[in-house]
Parts: structure tokens; C-alpha cells; sequence
């Protein structure tokens, strides 16, 4: 995370609102690295201890939300090109959070978002096994020998996948496609649309419905509510 003001970082930590935490910094409570600042416009980093009465600071408040992304929205903070980013929907909040792991332009689903970033870096590690199911359109139906290499695991970049869960929820004969559901527990990139490519099968449409228990229940595309804090400490 960037560098940020000091009396933001203050009031961000909730413990008061930006107007005193600037009357705290000139009348000498703050100290930035044991060094009592009194000019405003000071800038702080992440590594920088910041105290108020000799007591240090929460740097920022954590909070936790879980998103519904529609399609075509990037999951990133900001975008070059100009798009439509996940933080557009977090712009009334003031803490800024970051999507924890990724989901493509062109998929929709749930995304936690957050400013913790050891949860986050928890929730993404390799080892963290988390299951994270997705219901796929596919073009050719897979039959039942690419099924079972599906579930045992396929090679992506030389990289064999681990065990999936899928079941064929539907099929059209007729235009040999279908809808499919996939649990799988990692996240290597484009995962979902790689596996079934390596069965010879097209991602048409993709949504991301759960991640581990969490799912989208009561919210529509671009929606979301706050993790309960009783959910976060269950996704530790
Ligand atoms: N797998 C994909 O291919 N795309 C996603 O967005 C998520 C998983």
C-alpha cells in the first residue's frame, strides 16, 4: 500500500474523524517513529509506526466484504485502458480494498475484498486449500473420459491440476453444449477455462458461485455486503 497522509491514517484507524486527528498531529499528540510530527501533509508508509498518545495505532481498520462481480468489470484497483474495476464499487467506503485473488474480465462471481492483507496472502497461498466452486457454460459437452480426467487432474503449462469435483448440470444436444459445475482448490490463472481447454472443451460463460463456504446468497451482480466477524475468523 501507497503512502497516505497522516491525519488519513489516523482517522482510518477509527480513531477519530480526520478533522481532530489533524487538531491531534498540531498540538503534539502523534508520533511517526517516535518522533512527535506537528505539521500537517506529513506522509506515513506501511512500515511507519504511528502512535497518538504514545499508544500505536491500528493502521487502518480491517474490513471484509464479499462481492458479487459481473461480468466485465476488471479485478484489479485500477485499469489503463479505463474499465470498470472492482474498487468502483467500494468508492463510499474510505478504506481502500483489494480483491483477494482474481476473477477475468469476462467472469462473474463471488470475490472477497478486503485491506487485510495477511488474510488475503493467507487466502492465496498454494497450501491454503479452499474449495472454490464455478458453474461453466462449455462448448462440446465433455464426455465421460474428459470427466474423468477433469476430476483426476489435467496438465496446464506443464503443471498437472489436483482433484476437481465435476458434474454436468444440463446439456443441449443440439448445439453440444453445457452447463457444468467445478470445485476445484487452487488458483492458477485462467484455471477453469484451462482445464476444459485441455479436454478439448470451451468456457463460453463463467461465475464463480462459492468460495469455501461462502456463497452469493441475497445479492445481485455488483452487489455486496460486509464478512461478519464471526465468517472472517472462520476463513483464518
Ligand atoms: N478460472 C478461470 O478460467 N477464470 C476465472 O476467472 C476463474 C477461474
Amino acid at each position: 500500500m501507497s503512502e497516505e497522509r497522516l491525519q488519513k491514517v489516523i482517522a482510518n484507524a477509527g480513531v477519530t474523524s480526520r478533522r481532530k486527528a489533524e487538531a491531534l498531529i498540531q498540538s503534539g499528540r502523534v508520533k511517526v517513529n517516535d518522533k512527535v510530527i506537528k505539521e500537517l501533509g506529513v506522509k506515513v508508509g506501511p512500515g511507519d509506526e504511528v502512535s497518538v498518545d504514545g499508544l500505536p495505532i491500528e493502521r487502518e481498520k480491517r474490513v471484509y466484504f464479499l462481492l458479487y462481480k459481473p461480468r466485465g468489470v476488471i479485478s484489479a484497483v485500477t485499469d489503463d485502458k479505463g474499465r470498470k474495476t472492482v474498487s468502483d464499487f467500494f468508492v463510499d467506503i474510505p478504506q481502500r480494498v483489494y480483491p483477494v485473488g482474481r476473477l477475468d474480465y469476462d467472469t462473474s462471481g463471488l470475490l472477497i475484498m478486503t485491506n487485510d492483507g495477511q488474510l488475503a496472502n493467507l487466502l492465496m497461498h498454494p497450501r491454503y486449500e479452499v474449495d472454490k466452486t464455478y458453474i461453466a457454460k462449455v462448448g462440446k459437452i465433455p464426455d465421460t473420459q474428459a470427466q474423468i480426467q477433469l476430476r483426476k487432474g489435467v496438465y496446464i503449462d506443464k503443471r498437472k491440476t489436483a482433484h476437481a469435483k465435476v458434474s454436468i448440470l444440463s446439456s443441449d444436444r443440439q448445439k453440444d453444449t453445457a452447463i457444468v459445475k467445478i470445485t476445484i482448490h487452487e488458483g492458477m490463472n485462467h484455471q477453469v477455462k484451462k482445464m476444459f481447454e485441455a479436454v478439448g472443451s470451451k468456457v463460453i460463460k463463467l461465475a464463480r458461485e462459492s468460495f469455501g463456504f461462502l456463497d452469493l446468497t441475497g445479492l445481485s451482480a455488483g452487489q455486496h455486503r460486509p464478512l461478519s466477524h464471526q465468517e472472517v475468523e472462520m476463513l483464518r
